[in-house]
């Protein structure tokens, strides 16, 4: 199965497609953890990526197309994977469908695609008390969901960091992606009828609840 999460930042995209990919057995393909690992390792890539993360602002097309081509070719994702973060233009989901088709099987025919929503105030609200791992990138909310030590990560006992496009100035930014790149290709999927709604407000494990039923 390959699933497509689509959602505005800080939307729990991240949180429930981890799960789902315990759930599924396929893997958690996250294009914003993907650049975020190359910042880190400050690859050719990384350089390029790193300014444009930080302002909240999208990275051109053809290098994410590249990244995620070579990523969903390999072995383990052949039998799907939960797709995080991408596709975020039309360009970017045209290009998938390509890819799907010619990797052939019926992969292009068992996409299925949700969109958790929450509305903007919902969004900077989650965000300002986002934390996440270091070393591992388990997330936590410092209200709904913190770790039982503070600033310290329950699964690897790594720090937790706040993530540097995790200001507010830079999360107007993502927003404005969201609703003017990502939007249309919300409506890309529902034209072709492959758009599954789902309420993203609420608690992670009835939020999990929802996507499970709207896969099924
Ligand atoms: P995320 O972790 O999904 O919120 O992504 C963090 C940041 O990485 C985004 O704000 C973009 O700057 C960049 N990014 C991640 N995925 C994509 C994509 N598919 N297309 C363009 N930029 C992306």
């Amino acid at each position: 199965m390959q699933v497509i999460l689509i959602g505005p930042p800080g939307s729990g995209k991240g949180t429930q497609a981890k799960r789902l990919s315990a759930q599924l057995a396929i893997p958690h393909v996250s294009t914003g953890d993907m650049l975020r690992e190359a910042i880190a390792e400050v690859t050719e890539l990384g350089k390029v990526a790193a300014p444009i993360v930080a302002s909240g602002a999208l990275v051109p097309d053809d290098l994410m197309i590249g990244i995620i081509k070579e990523r969903l070719g390999r072995p383990d994702a052949a039998g799907g994977s939960i797709l995080d973060g991408f596709p975020r233009t039309v360009v970017q989901a045209e290009k998938l469908d390509a890819l799907l088709v010619q990797r052939g099987g019926n992969g292009a025919k068992n996409v299925r695609v949700v969109q958790l929503l929450v509305p903007d105030e919902a969004i900077v609200k989650r965000i300002a008390a986002r934390r996440s791992c270091g070393n591992c990138g388990a997330i936590y909310h410092l209200e709904t969901a913190p770790p039982a030590k503070a600033g310290v990560c329950d699964r690897c006992g790594a720090g937790l960091i706040a993530r540097v496009d995790d200001t507010e100035t830079a999360v107007r930014k993502r927003l404005q992606a969201f609703h003017g790149q990502t939007m249309p290709v919300v409506s890309y999927y529902r034209n072709q009828n492959l758009l599954r709604e789902v309420d993203g407000v609420g608690p992670v494990d009835e939020v999990f609840e929802r996507i499970r039923k709207s896969l099924s």
